[in-house]
């Protein structure tokens, strides 16, 4: 008992956990619920994971595809604009 826990704990420090483990978090991300801490785990996964960087920019088009959908529909110039803003930060 115990090994198996710190084999695991490397592994997701090291950025190798399972990548279903990283889904939840890459929508924590994108929907800027996170941490520094977790996002800086997620990059580390990123790095060697093309196929969660995949999931990542997908969820981030399909956030911005949404968010601009409300935006043309009915928001409020001002509302639009500083949701607008939010989206290239969290871009950035
Ligand atoms: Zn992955």
């Amino acid at each position: 008992m115990g090994i198996k826990k710190t084999f695991n704990n490397l592994k997701y420090r090291a950025g190798m956990g399972n990548c279903s483990e990283y889904i939840d978090l890459i929508h924590d991300v994108v929907d800027n619920q996170s941490t520094p801490a977790q996002e800086e785990y997620l990059r580390r996964h990123l790095k060697l994971c093309l196929k969660c960087l995949d999931e990542l920019n997908l969820e981030k088009e399909l956030k911005k595809a949404i968010q601009l959908k409300l935006v043309n529909q009915e928001v409020p110039a001002g509302l639009a604009e500083s949701i607008k803003n939010k989206i290239q930060k969290s871009s950035s």
